[in-house]
């Protein structure tokens, strides 16, 4: 069994970063689980994880996280970006600078972490960076345009690294989850709320945001369709136990299926289920 410990993962105050940092570290893993609030760490640390503080829109606090990784054990084994949130609305009407701070956040806070335990991994030659990205870095719904922007972005930089970082023996690897429960839904719904019209008075878009609301609500309570956050840190235990990890995993059947659907059906094909299912 190949081991790149120790593993240090953004986000861990909730969902799938928690779930993770859980089974790696039933699975033997070295872990750092990370929040910004340090105190939602408790259980992971009763576990046997090592608490840290982390905000990936803070330079000084990615800094300070991996160096006391680095001091403690030469490099991050593991680095897991987990750490992100979706930023709701429709674009026309979606406030740029709530858009900004989630690009910070999912694009630029995964790119710095990245960046800072590189140096330290190559000069090892060894290392696995893991990105948590999702199947809407490979398909598109209508409101959530900006979000699935910074999960495009997400594939690109994974997609670019993972050829850059192959020959200092570093594996990158993105997991694509499809809908997951956790945080993500109450906080998408917050943004809706904060963000955009979405009381329905402001807006140009109030049927369409009403059938996101209800295909949201539908899809997360539907167990053909949603996961819990386990299964996406199961498939994360098997890639880093993995002595050949793929480039993409992809958790659930429903992403899988609809990934297939956008790649072989075309724009016609999937506009035409968009407009179906928002009724449109
Ligand atoms: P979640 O329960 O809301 O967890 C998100 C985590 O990100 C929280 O721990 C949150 O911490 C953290 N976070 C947000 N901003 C941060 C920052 N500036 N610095 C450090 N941590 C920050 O949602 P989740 O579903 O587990 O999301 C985890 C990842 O999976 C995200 O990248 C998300 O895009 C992706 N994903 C989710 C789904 C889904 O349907 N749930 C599907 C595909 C992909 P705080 O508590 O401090 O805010």
């Amino acid at each position: 069994m190949t081991r790149h410990d120790p593993v240090l993962i953004s986000g861990c105050s909730s969902g799938i970063g928690a779930a993770t940092a859980a089974a790696l570290v039933r699975a033997g893993h070295t872990v750092y689980a990370t929040a910004r609030q340090i105190e939602t760490l408790a259980d992971l640390e009763a576990l046997g994880c090592h608490p840290l503080a982390l905000d990936v829109t803070s330079e000084e606090s990615m800094i300070a996280a991996v160096k006391t990784v680095e001091a403690e054990h030469g490099q991050v084994g593991t680095l897991i970006n987990n750490a992100g949130y979706g930023e709701y609305g429709p674009i026309e009407e979606s406030d740029l600078g709530r858009v900004r701070d989630m690009f910070e956040t999912n694009v630029f806070g995964l790119a710095r972490l990245t960046q800072l335990v590189l140096p330290a991994m190559r000069r090892s030659r060894s290392g696995r960076i893991v990105n948590i990205g999702s199947m809407g870095g490979r398909i598109t719904f209508p409101v959530g345009g900006f979000y699935h922007a910074t999960k495009y972005a997400v594939e690109a930089i994974s997609d670019a690294l993972r050829v850059e970082v192959k020959p200092f023996g570093i594996d990158v690897i993105l997991v694509e989850p499809g809908m997951v429960r956790s945080n993500f839904e109450s906080r998408m719904n917050e943004s809706l709320e904060a963000g955009t019209g979405a009381d329905g008075e402001d807006t140009a878009y109030a049927d369409l945001l009403a059938a996101n609301e209800k295909n949201a609500t539908g899809s997360y309570a539907n167990d053909f369709i949603a996961t819990d956050p386990e299964s996406v840190a199961a498939v994360i235990v098997k890639a880093l136990d993995s002595a050949r990890p793929r480039s993409r995993y992809v958790v659930t059947s429903a992403a899988k299926v609809m990934i297939n659907l956008r790649r072989f059906g075309g724009d016609r094909v999937w506009d035409r289920a968009m407009r179906k299912q928002f009724g449109l």
